[in-house]
């Protein structure tokens, strides 16, 4: 009687484990392959394609959003200080969704040609060392140039920027 006894208890005890085991593995599994799925967030960017300006905005779960935040570009900056009108010619740039995992899939947009001038504080060289007519002339490309046009502005005004690097 007590030898069944025993073998009774310890048979009840490796179930309990099984069942443990089975229900932790499917949270486990739940967690890996559903979470990832759960899409709680969105950041996403755009540029101007005049003054390459960004701009970027998260939306989170249930139509919260964050306010748009914008880093005015040396360009834009010196627009204002000539109180210049400017109204931002947003091209979305790209896009990071968020699961309950952290950084999920990568939205895609377009880079405007006016990014090359950002690199390396080019753009900054350039309205630092440009005249003001040639600061127009440039702006003026960029507003009413065609595609071709705009891409030479913004080459010459890199080559400019580098020309006068220290
Ligand atoms: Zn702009």
């Amino acid at each position: 009687m007590a030898t069944k006894k025993i073998s009774q208890g310890q048979s009840w005890c490796s179930r309990k484990w099984l069942l443990v085991t089975a229900v932790l593995l499917i949270f486990v599994v739940t967690v890996l392959v559903v979470a990832p799925l759960i899409e709680i967030g969105l950041a996403e960017y755009w540029m101007c394609g005049v003054c390459g300006s960004k701009k970027q905005q998260s939306t989170w779960l249930w139509g919260i959003g964050t306010q748009p935040r914008v880093e005015e570009s040396a360009l834009a900056m010196w627009m204002a200080e000539h109180r210049l009108r400017h109204e931002h010619q947003w091209v979305y740039t790209h896009g990071r969704a968020y699961s309950l995992l952290g950084p999920a899939a990568r939205l895609t947009g377009e880079l405007p040609a006016i990014s090359m001038l950002l690199s390396n504080d080019l753009m900054a060289h350039f309205v630092r060392k440009a005249s003001e007519e040639e600061i127009t002339a440039f702006l003026d490309v960029m507003n009413h140039g065609t595609t071709q046009q705009q891409e030479e502005a913004i080459q010459d005004a890199c080559a400019y920027a580098i020309s006068k690097m220290p």
